[in-house]
């Protein structure tokens, strides 16, 4: 690590003179995540399947911006899009014609039939729990360890707890407060529960009778690498929680569209009340969607709750998602997406093979990771084992030899996008091999 760290910042000496020069920005960057070790990468440039940072170091950028390029960069489409609407006027604070297209394809893609937009993933899932309370007239939220929903009071709770928090039993973890700032009497609303385990949300369900609105979930959980929900997981909440008169919202706004054209609710089928989706969605602008059923998104209809904001819909959004969702993410495009899942899982496997490494790949969609760990992660107590170091040297090698990951390997994931090629891949792959020598 102290060698690649090295490299890794004799590379950048520009990246270096923006940060000390940034004197006015908050820790010298645009969000905490910004602030990697050793320092933050200043991008100058994308186009395709690589980014370039200011220092003329090109990547083939398997960060996606935090799981949004699905397009890539510059996609065309999005291009033409974005330049058209920018010469009419971006923003009025009523509805554009955009709107439409993009909420009857998400329409038809999660099988819900209301939608409404904002601009983060936070805002989506704020809604979200929002209308769980609305619509039950209940208060308390279930969420999962380890999961992730953004940074409003009541889901930044036990969101990457530490081994030595006061974490409790793996059955019945203890909330751990994730920032500053977040009252207790809040986050005292919130029962924290293991992902993939039924009959735990069973007994807090009994426990609580009359009490619990719903529970948020990513239905792959995808904050602690990848990990996928046992067979009959997704279905079992949504049978549990409607018998005790709770709602399901699934936080989809990582997997949305990088998944499959459906998100997991289409892949899994099983539809929840809520889906939330950003990042991906907006070609690369800020948007985020809401859907749900009839019955809870009345209560928007009709406003029994006002779902409101001065960017919503935004007539730029609208028209990069209405490109991205009709335009790029076609029958095509998710084919070849499944063409480099394939190349890329089975030449990492085949360099864990060479080295008889205890790792795994895990993959969904255009989204995967490494798992150095020697175990399949069900919950997020598995994956409480994992050293860290080994994602952050991975992170480091391929970042020095031109792939670009999100900084934190330990819990994050790779996106590909719809231009990447096989020669990304391949240099991943590459990459990944030069790791597995150096630590065998
Ligand atoms: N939900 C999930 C699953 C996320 O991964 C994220 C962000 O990483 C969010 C919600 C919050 O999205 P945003 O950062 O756009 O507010």
């Amino acid at each position: 690590i102290a060698e690649e760290t090295e490299a890794f910042v004799a590379r950048q000496p520009t990246s270096r003179a923006f940060r000390d020069r940034a004197t006015h920005l908050a820790g010298g960057a645009t969000s905490n995540w910004q602030i990697a070790d050793p320092q933050p990468v200043w991008i100058s440039h994308g186009r395709g399947s690589r980014i370039w940072d200011v220092d003329g170091c090109e990547y083939s950028d398997f960060h996606g911006g935090y799981g949004v390029a699905l397009a890539g960069h510059a996609h065309p489409a999005i291009v033409a899009a974005v330049t058209e609407r920018v010469g009419r006027g971006t923003h009025f604070a009523q509805p554009t014609e955009d709107a439409i297209a993009v909420a009857d394809n998400l329409a038809e893609r999660f099988g819900l039939p209301l939608w409404r937009f904002g601009n983060s993933g936070t805002e989506a899932t704020m809604d979200a729990v929002h209308l769980m309370r609305a619509a039950t007239g209940r208060s308390r939220i279930l969420k999962v360890e380890g999961g992730y929903h953004g940074h409003h009071d009541s889901v930044e709770v036990s969101v990457l707890p530490e081994a030595d928090d006061d974490i409790g039993p793996r059955e019945r973890p203890h909330n751990v407060l994730d920032n500053s700032g977040i009252p207790t009497e809040i986050t005292d609303l919130v029962t924290v529960v293991p992902f993939n385990d039924l009959e735990v949300v069973a007994q807090v369900l009994d426990e609580h009778p009359g009490e619990v609105a719903g529970m948020i979930v990513e239905p792959v959980m995808m904050n602690a690498g990848i990990i996928h929900p046992l067979p009959g997981y997704l279905a079992g909440l949504k049978e549990l929680l409607h018998r005790h008169g709770a709602l399901l919202a699934f936080d989809e706004v990582k997997t949305g569209m990088t998944v499959g054209p459906s998100g997991v609710t289409g892949i899994q089928g099983v539809t929840p009340d809520l889906v939330c989706l950003a990042k991906a969605i907006g070609g690369g602008v800020s948007t985020a969607a809401i859907g749900g059923t009839d019955e809870v998104m009345s209560l928007i209809a009709d406003g029994g709750y006002e779902q409101v904001g001065t960017f919503n819909g935004n007539p730029l959004a609208m028209a990069a998602a209405r490109a991205m969702l009709t335009e790029v993410l076609t029958p095509a495009a998710y084919t070849h997406l499944e063409h480099l899942r394939t190349r890329m899982e089975t030449g990492l496997q085949g360099v864990i093979d060479e080295h008889a490494l205890p790792w795994r790949v895990i993959t969904a969609g255009a989204k995967g990771c490494v798992s150095f760990l020697p175990d399949e992660v069900h919950d997020f107590r598995d994956f409480l084992t994992l050293d860290g170091r080994y994602g952050h040297a991975h992170w480091l090698v391929q970042h020095n030899r031109g792939a670009f990951l999100p900084p934190w390997g330990k819990v994050e994931q790779w996106l590909m996008s719809v231009q990447h090629t096989d020669e990304d891949v391949d240099r991943f792959v590459a990459n990944f091999a030069h790791l597995a020598e150096r630590l065998t």
